[in-house]
């Protein structure tokens, strides 16, 4: 039913939510109303986290193994419903079906490698520490965790995170974004089919109110946060004060260098996907192309003649190659960044402003490849994250020069060089500071069994997500020291 208020999944039943307060979930291509997100209020958040605590002992003894009997289950429902999922995303968010299709597998994957929690949670001994004493560690998990998440991956980004929670005996809250919640709500439906448990997972949407409410909790334990820098830090310290575990992955400005000795041919194909991929709103999107020596004409060139054949429009027409940005507001701030681009001096090569598209389309949200030549590190395009399909080139001298313009940004989420150079290669590996590096691979998107990384101002906290590292942050480890008389 178009424009209905969407539950919340509390306790193992749908329920709907006592606010007034709501936000429209849009489709950008065609700015239709789909349904209206509700902004949860404290109470009923409270509620959530009453029943992931009164769920907690019961999961947390029984066996690994059955717990991951559901995620197996789940994983098969991802599977069947495949399709529909990929659709209900793009529907939402707007990015092109196969983008769709590619979060759901690395989704799918995630969910894949937490059932390895048999192995990946095993802890360590060692014998005779002293005469007849034998000491070990244990990974135990904790309690009620959560995780507020961001737009532009409604599907992948909570599965860095809750499957690793519920399959190493926590249980969970996922806050999913407001302004895409159908995603996640999609998810919980087949959830719900599988069985699990009431109470071990649940499904809370709101914004301010309900995210605060969680941490401030006495009854949760740790918040994983994915989304702009400015929101993240704030309830970095909040979590702090509230003595949480958490992990704040946030905004990005990646930068990606090109070295005269690259393989232009096999270059630009990765380097238009790393800008305009997910219409550029991507944490791990190219943010700024630094054009390295002599390669700069022939690179600038090739980039244009691509980027002017993408085809914009609906991103479920299988013929698009860049589908609408999220929301009126990420197109408005986008449109309000190429304007300062011109302001502050860069050359607008091409201009992605009033793109064509179908008539249908003419209440969409739609941007077309915009390259600005000729900018200059100190320029907004050069330093903000956009967030959008703009690609930024700036000329410099040498490989130097690239890596003293990418520390000078507060940002270190992810970066990339073209080369045909091992050693090249490896010194960019060895010494810029970016927690996802790519060598000729333009979006540096790490695997389920390796952490998403980030640095600098684009990760707050220890440890990250997926992989290891989420096992690590939803698990405590308990010394054990044994002697028998
Ligand atoms: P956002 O910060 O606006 O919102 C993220 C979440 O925080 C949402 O669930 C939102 O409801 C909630 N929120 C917003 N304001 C809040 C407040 N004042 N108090 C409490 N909660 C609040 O981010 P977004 O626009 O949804 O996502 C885009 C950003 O996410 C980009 O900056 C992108 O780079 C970043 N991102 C980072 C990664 C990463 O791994 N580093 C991955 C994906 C996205």
């Amino acid at each position: 039913m178009k424009g209905e208020i969407l539950k919340n999944y509390v306790n193992g039943k749908w329920v709907e939510s006592e606010s007034e307060k709501t936000r429209d979930v849009i489709n950008p291509a065609i700015g239709e109303l789909l349904a209206k997100t509700p902004m949860s209020t404290s109470r009923e958040v409270n509620q959530a986290i009453e029943a992931a605590k009164e769920a907690f002992w019961k999961w947390r003894t029984t066996p690994a193994q059955s717990r991951i009997r559901y995620l197996f289950d789940f994983r098969d429902a991802l599977e069947e419903n495949f399709e529909e999922l990929a659709e209900i995303t793009t529907l939402e968010h707007g990015k092109i079906i196969d983008e769709s299709i590619g979060e759901y597998r690395r989704t799918i994957e995630n969910v894949e490698v937490a059932t390895s929690i048999p192995s990946l949670q095993l802890g360590y001994n060692f014998e005779d520490v002293a005469s007849g004493i034998d000491e070990m560690v244990i990974k135990q998990p904790l309690g009620v965790f959560f995780c507020v998440a961001p737009f532009n991956f409604p599907a992948m980004v909570p599965s860095w995170f809750w499957p690793y929670a519920i399959a190493t005996g926590n249980t969970y809250i996922v806050k999913p974004s407001d302004q895409c919640p159908l995603t996640m709500v999609k998810q919980f439906e087949l959830l719900d089919e599988i069985g699990l448990p009431k109470g071990v997972i649940n499904l809370v949407h709101g914004g301010a109110e309900a995210v605060n409410t969680l941490i401030e909790s006495p009854d949760t334990i740790g918040m994983s946060f994915v989304g702009s820098t400015k929101v993240g830090k704030l309830l970095y310290k909040k979590c702090g004060e509230a003595g949480k575990r958490v992990q704040v992955q946030g905004g990005a400005k990646n930068f990606i260098t090109v070295m005269p000795d690259a393989n232009l041919e096999r270059t630009v194909p990765n380097l238009i996907t790393s800008f305009l991929g997910n219409t550029g709103q991507r944490c791990l999107a190219g943010g700024v192309l630094l054009a390295v020596g002599d390669i700069y004409e022939s690179l600038k060139d090739a980039i244009l003649e691509s980027a002017k054949k993408i085809k914009v429009g609906d991103g479920l027409d299988e013929s698009v190659h860049l589908g609408p940005l999220a929301s009126e507001a990420g197109m408005k701030n986008v449109l309000r960044i190429i304007e300062t681009g011109i302001d502050e001096g860069a050359e607008l090569i091409l201009d992605g402003r009033n793109v064509e598209v179908e008539d249908k389309l003419s209440k969409g949200f739609f941007i077309g490849p915009t390259i600005f030549d000729k900018v200059t590190p100190e320029m907004t395009i050069a330093k903000d994250e956009i967030f959008g399909p703009v690609i930024p080139i700036i000329q410099v001298k040498n490989l130097n020069n690239a890596i003293d313009i990418i520390h000078a940004n507060p940002y270190g989420n992810a970066s990339s060089i073209f080369t045909s150079d091992g050693k090249t290669a490896r010194e960019y590996q060895y010494n810029v500071r970016a927690g996802n590096i790519g060598i000729n691979v333009g979006v540096a998107a790490p695997i389920a069994t390796f952490p998403f990384s980030g640095m600098k101002d684009s990760f707050k906290g220890d440890l990250h997500g997926q992989g290891k590292n989420a096992v690590d942050f939803f698990t405590e480890e308990k010394v054990v020291i044994t002697r028998w008389f």
